[in-house]
């Protein structure tokens, strides 16, 4: 029996897919429907398949193994890249190609990020600071002289849509053009990929003012929604039925975010991790700075789940919502400062969630706890 291999990469027919994985040997056809496939390259010296997790070697003559679907399958090799669905696949033959989870990419960070000034009368740096981490993803961060939160926000790009984490703590356009900003990351991007107008969704870690000011600058823009500040409007976008407990995904175009709910810091906080990068976008619940715990149960739970989710994921690196540690280990700016000459990178670990998970767990009421990268604050 010959090869089942179905796929749909940008236009290329089946029949081509299949033909490269057509196999000499025996073998059972294998159907992983509704498996995505991310192909970015194409070797023909060995088949192996590894599972959602990035583990070893699923032995490719399990059939319909679920720990394949809902991943990422990456042809590893040099041929293509683009994305498609598995429809079919002979996994017995383990002589033809290589097929694994798509590792994630990660990310850089720039040197410094603009933080404001000690006389803001004098400051020069741009309202928005723009760095591109990784391919289709940036880090935008707006300048502490126009607000003390100095916020971070976060454009991914898929296939057919963009979406922004948060809009900052500013709503005037002149003074904080978060929107044509984005747009211009857009444009830029359709351009030079030869892409027709990609849809934004405007998102938001949880629905403080600091994190969706911005949002009136998108309202009514072309080709843009922006998701509700309500726990409601929240809920339904993203298709929460079961909140918070359950985690649900939000399809970019061949970049399938995964959300939880998150609520312990704010009723509506939700976290992102991308499997593109491996960054999980973790807002205000977790972030070089005062986590401030108004409903502790909440949180402990958030934080509970938040740590299994990320025990069964590559994370490269957690992304918070702002700064507020200097660099100094367990040393922190006071509280509304618009300069932070000496700040703390923003990147955290997954070993910082799983400290902060043993630490949360065992409190029981108000405190102030001072770690080295973060500071427990329960009211
Ligand atoms: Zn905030």
């Amino acid at each position: 029996m010959g090869a089942t291999m179905n796929l749909t990469i940008d236009g290329i027919t089946p029949g081509l897919a299949g033909s490269l994985f057509q196999s000499p040997g025996t073998g059972v056809a294998t159907p992983y429907l509704g498996c995505n496939i991310y192909v970015t390259q194409l070797n023909v010296a060995a088949l192996f398949l590894t599972d959602a997790n990035g583990d070893a070697s699923v032995p490719v003559n399990v059939p319909n193994n679920p720990a394949l679907c809902g991943a990422q399958l990456v042809v590893q090799g040099a041929v293509w890249s683009g994305t498609g669905s598995v429809l079919g696949m002979d996994v017995t033959n383990a002589l033809e190609l290589q097929v694994g989870t798509a590792p994630p990419s990660g990310g850089t960070f720039p040197n410094d990020w603009i933080h404001g000034s000690a006389n803001c009368n004098t400051n020069t740096d741009p309202p928005i600071q723009v760095h591109q981490y990784a391919p289709r993803t940036w880090i935008l961060r707006q300048n502490a002289c126009l607000n003390y939160e100095a916020p971070f926000m976060y454009l991914m790009i898929g296939d057919t849509k963009a979406m922004l984490i948060d809009s900052g703590a500013t709503s005037s356009a002149s003074l904080f053009p978060i929107q044509a900003t984005v747009q211009g990351l857009l444009d830029t991007y359709e351009a030079a990929n030869n892409l027709p107008d990609l849809d934004l969704v405007v998102a938001h870690s949880h629905s403080h003012g600091d994190h969706r000011q911005g949002d009136g600058q998108f309202v009514g823009q072309p080709n843009t929604t922006v998701v509700g500040a309500s726990l409601g409007s929240v809920q339904s976008f993203f298709g929460f039925s079961s909140w918070p407990t359950q985690q649900v995904t939000y399809d970019l175009g061949g970049r399938v975010l995964e959300i939880l709910a998150v609520p312990g810091h704010h009723s509506t906080h939700i976290a992102f991790y991308d499997a593109e990068t491996g960054a999980l976008f973790t807002g205000d619940t977790l972030y070089p700075g005062f986590l401030f715990i108004p409903s502790l149960n909440s949180y402990k739970q958030s934080i509970a789940r938040l740590t299994a989710f990320a025990q069964t994921r590559t994370i490269t690196d957690i992304l918070g919502g702002h700064i507020e540690m200097q660099a100094t280990a367990g040393v922190w700016y006071p509280y509304g400062t618009v300069y932070q000459p000496n700040e703390r990178v923003l990147q955290l670990t997954a070993a910082h969630l799983f400290e902060l998970n043993m630490s949360i767990q065992a409190i029981t009421g108000s405190t102030t706890q001072i770690h080295n990268d973060f500071i427990i604050n329960v009211f």
